[in-house]
């Protein structure tokens, strides 16, 4: 504290300015390290993202793209930007990258920029039964400024229901079909996904925010050769900087540049684009690769003991089993409703997520689902064994409504968080 005094305010520590954040930042570490955190969509991010993301990068302005700024002293952003671009169309193989867009809903807001004109006709997976609310649903740009249809589940067997997707694109003829989801848990068919698209003359976009990361890995069927474009985060199974970034075929490029910069944002977050830049080049290493097929292992073995516990705890794995990072629970048949039990889950030390199921016969807020992933898990080092642990964990919970009276499951959590050390640098 004496040293604010002393430093000038530019040079003081966020300790000295600030105490209250510094103290509130100090605070979310210990609960990151003492948490299991199965939040689907969390990963954690290397220190060299970090660095980049955390830089004097952050001072620059540089409206435009590499060698087409509106300001001068570029020089350095376009060297970075430029990396960021080829790697990555490296790592997954793409015509066009633009790695500006802020988020994944910034991604997809200038892919139907770029693809469509207002009003035009938008056909996603709706968000109710696993798709993401900014490809068709009415409180987003997606529902507001398109006419927005929603494709869905089937009620038997809880996969997408490729002739209603069909059906609804012959009697809608979208401009754009949006293939993507965020609580789903098997492949989607992406070849016949590009036949209905053909078939109605839609541009075919697949929203791979959430398995972006599998598909660098190559443990995912790759989207990039069926698709005009891809849109995805950074964050998500990539595991890096905070942001968004859309791939698309070349012919595709300048439409999707012009609809990101000046269509949808301002100027660019230089120190974001390095650290997007540092992320590809993580992602396309033997060890990304190798913590991608542990993801998998860690999401089949969470899957595994919730399966064969599904007795005692009353709580089904949707479709049986994940082909993916995560899995959906339901509780319907122990009639407990998610965000009641979550947060008895979150007293013994696990973060995860409450959700709506397709056909959930809660009414929101209330809801039946839980979303379990492995890719946070998985970037701190956790095992095949250390998964079915934690796995036995969920599911011991669950079989007692998410109730520790002896402090046990806590006790257990407590165990794996403290063997499993996070950010470790930072001491
Ligand atoms: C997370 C997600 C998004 C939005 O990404 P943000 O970075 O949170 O804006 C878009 N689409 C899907 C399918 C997602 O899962």
């Amino acid at each position: 504290m004496a040293s604010l005094e002393h430093a000038h305010p530019f040079e003081a520590s966020l300790a000295d300015i600030d105490p209250e954040i510094s103290a509130a930042i100090d605070s979310e570490l210990a609960r990151q390290r003492s948490t299991l955190d199965l939040v689907a969509s969390e990963s954690v991010p290397p220190r060299a993202v970090l660095e980049a993301q955390g830089s004097i990068l952050t001072a620059k302005y540089a409206d435009g793209y590499p060698g087409q700024r509106t300001y001068d002293t570029c020089e350095w952003i376009d060297e970075i930007e430029s990396l960021a671009i080829g790697r990555a169309k490296a790592v997954f193989g793409a015509g066009h990258a633009n790695v500006q867009p802020y988020s994944g809903a910034s991604a997809n807001a200038a892919v139907l920029h770029a693809l469509c004109e207002p009003g035009d006709v938008v056909l996603g997976f709706d968000f109710a039964h696993g798709g993401h609310p900014t490809q068709c649903d009415k409180e987003t740009f997606a529902g507001r400024y398109y006419r927005a249809f929603a494709y869905h589940v089937r009620r038997g067997d809880r996969l997408v229901d490729m002739d209603e997707v069909e059906m609804l694109a012959r009697a809608h003829r979208p401009k754009v079909l949006f293939a993507g989801w965020s609580c789903y848990t098997r492949h989607l068919d992406f070849a016949r996904f590009r036949e209905i698209a053909d078939e109605v003359g839609a541009a075919l976009v697949v929203d791979m925010a959430h398995f972006a990361g599998l598909v660098a890995a190559k443990v995912h069927p790759d989207p990039v050769p069926f698709a005009d474009a891809c849109t995805m985060t950074v964050h998500k199974t990539l595991g890096g900087a905070r942001g968004g970034a859309i791939l698309c075929r070349a012919e595709l490029a300048e439409r999707v540049d012009a609809a990101v910069y000046p269509g949808e944002q301002g100027c660019p977050l230089p120190h974001v684009i390095a650290a997007k830049a540092v992320t590809f080049k993580l992602a396309g290493t033997e060890a990304f690769r190798e913590r991608m097929r542990r993801t998998l292992e860690g999401a089949r073995a969470i899957a595994e003991a919730l399966v064969e516990a599904e007795e005692r705890t009353g709580a089904s794995v949707v479709t049986g089993g994940t082909d993916v990072h995560q899995l959906l629970v339901d509780l319907a048949p122990s009639g407990r409703e998610a965000w009641a039990t979550l947060r008895r889950l979150n007293e013994i030390g696990i973060s995860a997520n409450a959700v709506s199921l397709a056909y959930d016969r809660l009414a929101e807020p209330a809801c039946s689902g839980l979303r379990f992933g492995a890719t946070a898990l998985a970037s701190r080092g956790f095992d095949r064994e250390q998964f079915g642990e934690v796995g036995r964990i969920v599911a011991d919970a669950l079989a007692n409504g998410g109730e520790d009276p002896d402090g046990s499951l806590a006790g257990r959590v407590a165990e794996l968080t403290s063997e499993m050390s996070l950010y470790r640098y930072l001491d």
